[in-house]
């Protein structure tokens, strides 16, 4: 049977290749070459942190790749469903719907309260 921590994070693998696949193409059309992906890519892009790549990217997308990492780091951890704030459990649903949330849904308002009062 598979959890649905398990069924998130490896959603969340593939979209951590989908984000570094675009990164290579960044670093070669820069670079103006046309490096072959190695074939261990995926597994090697997960957790490296290749800062050349992730600095030619557009901020949207490292800022996307760090949000990734951070959710499998989390799963990994066994700390993904928990709020880093109030160490509340972070329901599934939410999670289901946010992989990438860190916080439960009233310390999330919280956050964005003091966000839009600045
Ligand atoms: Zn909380």
């Amino acid at each position: 049977m598979t959890t649905v921590a398990e069924q998130v994070r490896a959603e969340l693998v593939e979209q951590l290749e989908t984000l570094f696949a675009r990164a290579g193409r960044i670093e070669a059309h820069q670079h103006n070459l046309n490096r072959e992906v190695p074939a261990d890519w995926p597994e090697a892009a997960t957790f490296r942190s290749n800062d050349a790549v992730v600095d030619a990217l557009d901020d949207h997308t490292r800022e996307e790749i760090a949000q990734v990492r951070a959710a499998i780091s989390r799963i990994d951890a066994g700390t993904w469903t928990t709020c880093e704030s109030c160490d509340d459990p972070i329901p599934e649903g939410r999670l289901r719907a946010l992989p990438t949330a860190t916080l439960c849904v009233r310390c999330a308002a919280e956050a964005e309260e003091e966000r839009r009062r600045g």
